[in-house]
């Protein structure tokens, strides 16, 4: 064992105390481990299940200070983790994923020329740091196109589509006149994401490409695996490991990607892939694993931060399906726990507002269900 290995018994601190941060410190109390929860919001879901908490406000030095040295490591579990924050824990800890796949992931300016710099495709893209460049941004990329907040963009949240005739300059200003990037609109068949994670030895493993289903913005339905060629699996597969392995990163990390159809240089239709975006962190779209994998990818980020060996990522049965239950949906419990086969997941929310992730229902299903 190296030195920055973490033994059981010993304590994870998370930043956020949202769902995933529960199952993040779920996942570390099956194996031993405590975790302490450092979160603004007094009633958390993350609280119900953790060791220790801190309530305070990710600015404040000292709390962070006092965090950093009563735990062992210290992961988030979202990615607009201030750098200041960032910088002030890992002068106290070790902070994993590293301060590059934070800086990576908080701009999708820095995020495209990052991918674009790696080789990984993704939509054509142009900065728009003010009102003036939007209307070159449009005449290089053309319209439909679409204009995102550079930064604290998520769910469809920070975006704005231009199509013909669409007003320029209010539609920045709807955007708060904050720098965005204009990026073409990508004519995808699908929308699927790797989720895999690197261990602090450099080890990597991926589960299976999952196909993901948005309603209003937000993933209501997640099946693995994609329906996708082999060899398309693969490059995307390929594709989170250059990005994981070009930010030395450690834990797990989440890419979404769009599927098109286009023709090769002999006009043949083949499977092509382009990287949305990438989250530092455990993702909805993994939420399958937790019934669906020998390894959740909540054990998974806990072993990799920890510096354990990172778990077998195999998938149970022929195809699994995650649900999320959104806002009322959740009322569906009790016939959710009468359905066989259905796994529950709620996570302790008790306000049931339009739009929030209340919980999650898997499913696996097996060869002869088809
Ligand atoms: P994002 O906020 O970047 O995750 O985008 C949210 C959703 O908007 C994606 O899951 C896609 O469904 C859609 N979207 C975002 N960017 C593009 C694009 N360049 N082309 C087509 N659809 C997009």
């Amino acid at each position: 064992m190296t030195p920055e290995t973490i033994r059981p018994g010993g304590t994870i601190g998370i930043l956020g105390g949202g769902q995933l941060g529960r199952m993040l410190a779920l996942a570390a109390a099956r194996l031993g481990l405590k975790a302490h929860i450092y979160c603004p919001e007094a009633n958390s879901p993350a609280f119900d299940v953790a060791a220790r908490k801190t309530v305070a406000a990710y600015e404040d030095e000292a709390a962070l200070a006092d965090f950093a040295d009563h735990v062992d490591v210290v992961t988030y579990e979202f990615e607009n983790v201030p750098a200041r924050t960032a910088a002030v824990l890992a002068a106290h800890c070790a902070v994993r994923p590293g301060p590059a796949a934070l800086a990576a992931s908080q701009d999708r300016l820095v995020e495209k020329r990052f991918m674009a710099d790696l080789g990984v495709p993704t939509a054509p893209f142009v900065d728009v740091a003010d009102a003036g460049a939007l209307a070159r941004a449009v005449a290089t990329i053309g319209r439909p196109s679409i204009l995102k907040t550079r930064r604290f963009g998520y769910d469809g949240k920070g975006q704005a589509m231009l199509r013909e005739g669409a007003d320029l300059g209010a539609t920045f200003r709807g955007l708060g006149g904050a720098p965005c990037i204009l990026e073409g609109v990508v004519p995808f068949v699908k929308e699927v994401s790797v989720v895999a994670a690197r261990g602090l030895d450099g080890t990597f493993a991926a589960y299976d490409v999952c196909e993901n289903a948005h309603e209003n913005h937000i993933l209501s339905r997640t099946i693995a695996p994609a329906a996708l060629a082999a060899d398309t699996a693969a490059r995307a597969v390929a594709m989170a490991r250059r990005i994981a392995d070009a930010l030395d990163y450690v834990g797990v990390i989440a890419v979404e990607m769009f599927v098109t159809r286009e023709f090769d240089a002999k006009g043949r239709e083949v499977e092509a892939l382009r990287v949305n975006e990438f989250a530092p962190r455990v993702h909805n779209s993994g939420h399958w694993t937790l019934d669906g994998a020998v390894t959740s990818q909540f054990e998974q980020h806990v072993r990799a931060i920890c510096g354990w060996p990172l778990g077998a990522p195999t998938r149970h049965g022929a195809r699994v399906e995650m649900r999320n239950l959104i806002g009322a949906e959740a009322e569906d419990w009790r016939d959710i726990l009468r359905a066989p086969g259905a796994s529950l997941h709620l996570y302790g929310k008790a306000d049931a507002r339009p739009g929030r992730k209340m919980g999650h229902v898997t499913r696996i299903w097996t060869e002869s269900e088809g």
